[in-house]
């Protein structure tokens, strides 16, 4: 009876003579592991299994152990073994062993299946999926393998990992990691996305968070249903930023002809498009959807045709975004909207950024008639109230009734999370503290 331990390594390597392995095969055999077949099937893993990556074999400390040797003494054949892990969302997992003539992808290929379909005869989902390999073109007696070990209860306890975003410079908010999924430098910022214990999935750039799984509704819902059930027939929807595609899919429910979606940064959208299609579904893909590559503002420096809704969904005013909180912005940003048109945007943290607002305001009150700011509640941005400002003109938007909402809100036959008419309403009602932001006249 073996009883598994916490932790496991993948390690693999390849030689030529068979010395190396020989010496792998005997330290096996002398840690007792006699029956390998009683551990080369499959093995699972008991939760909160580690992986810990090795470097060389660890000949005489081996521990029960999974592999796989693939042997040749014909020259010029390629050998490959590989190794993999499968874990559930509970930390079980399995391990398979794979071997033979062909290269690296072709054994890794079986291994994965292997590893698959153990999970599919169990019904158990597959979570996380890890993979070892070694490849070796044979000169005269070559050999390759790759193994797991298994390791027992010495290891150190992982360390947590957090995330963290600096709200100001004496507030901070952290969260705890799950596992890191995406990671990069894209030509205008750091990209990351992340899986965390209390939110899900989010995005961060820049390291400053942009969405959750968790909560991005009661922004996403907010942004987009505010301004588009204001106006009595929205046809053509322009959004600047909004990479995530959150607010296009929400923006997708309503009988729209087209969405214009203006975004800085391709990558975004190809991260969003791989890691959050629980956010993004797929509206990057709709027929209705076109999706621009361009800095938002040089786009409304060139673009001809009007929009009805508008939609401000970008990163806070630094680094590209700096641009699209100014005045001249919103002048071109009036010069597209339709004669009856309404604009949304994001415009920060009444508690933590309230000079944004006032700034915001300040830059949009010269281009609107109308011109009005609401809340919503985002737990993951600073302060967790949220603002945005909703400019209209040729419509105005305390003067669509109660009944008028509820109708175009019922006729979408959509579920929402956060949003509804009487929210909508109440939304509009500011306590004196974010009044008085922007009651405050332009310097
Ligand atoms: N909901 C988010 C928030 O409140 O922080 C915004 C989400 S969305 C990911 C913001 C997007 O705006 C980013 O993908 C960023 O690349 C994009 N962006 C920033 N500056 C831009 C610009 N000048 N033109 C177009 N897109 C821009």
């Amino acid at each position: 009876m073996i009883t598994l331990p916490k932790y496991v390594s993948l390690t693999a390597g390849h030689a030529e003579g068979p010395d190396s392995l020989t010496a792998f095969d005997n330290a096996l055999m002398d840690a007792g592991i006699a029956d390998l077949n009683l551990i080369k099937v499959s093995s699972i893993v008991p939760q909160g299994a580690r992986l810990v990556p090795l470097r060389e074999f660890p000949v005489g400390s081996l521990v029960p152990t999974v592999y796989a040797q693939a042997y040749s003494n014909v020259p010029g054949q390629t050998i490959a073994a590989a190794v993999a892990l499968g874990l559930s969302p509970d930390g079980r997992g399995v391990i398979m062993e794979s071997h033979g003539v062909g290269t690296r992808e072709e054994i890794e290929a079986q291994v994965r299946m292997r590893v698959e379909a153990a999970f599919s005869a169990r019904d158990i989902p597959l979570h996380e999926y890890y993979v070892i390999s070694a490849e070796h073109t044979v000169e005269q007696h070559g050999c390759a393998v790759a193994a797991a070990v298994l390791w027992g209860d010495e290891l150190e306890e992982l360390p947590e990992q957090w995330e963290t975003e600096a709200w100001t410079p004496d507030v901070r908010f952290s969260v705890r990691v799950r596992e890191s999924i995406f990671s990069m430098r894209s030509p205008y910022q750091h990209i990351d996305i992340v899986d965390t214990f209390q939110f899900g999935r989010m995005l961060w750039l820049e390291g400053t968070v942009q969405t959750s799984e968790a909560d991005q509704w009661a922004y996403h819902e907010m942004l987009v249903h505010v301004p588009m059930l204001i106006h009595p027939a929205p046809r053509r929807v322009l959004i600047v930023g909004g990479g995530d595609g959150g607010a296009l899919r929400t923006v997708l429910h309503y009988p729209v002809d087209q969405v214009v979606m203006v975004e800085i940064d391709r990558d975004v959208v190809r991260a969003a498009r791989e890691y959050l299609a629980s956010i993004c579904g797929n509206a990057f893909d709709e027929p209705r959807t076109q999706l621009v590559y361009e800095d938002a503002y040089t786009y409304l420096e060139q673009a001809h045709e009007p929009f009805d809704v508008i939609l401000m969904d970008t990163t806070d005013p630094v680094g590209p975004a700096m641009r699209l909180f100014t005045s001249d912005f919103y002048a071109l940003v009036t010069r597209h909207l339709s004669s009856v048109g309404v604009v949304s945007a994001q415009s920060g943290s009444p508690w933590l950024q309230p000079d944004v607002i006032t700034r915001n305001w300040q830059a949009m009150r010269p281009h609107f008639s109308h011109l009005h700011l609401y809340l919503t509640h985002v737990p993951t941005y600073p302060g967790g109230l949220w603002s945005f400002m909703l400019g209209a003109r040729g419509v105005d938007p305390t003067a669509v009734s109660p009944a008028q909402l509820e109708e175009r809100f019922r006729a979408l036959g959509i579920e929402t999370q956060y949003y509804t008419p009487a929210i909508h309403q109440a939304a509009f009602v500011l306590p004196p503290f974010v009044q008085r932001l922007i009651a405050q006249e332009a310097p």
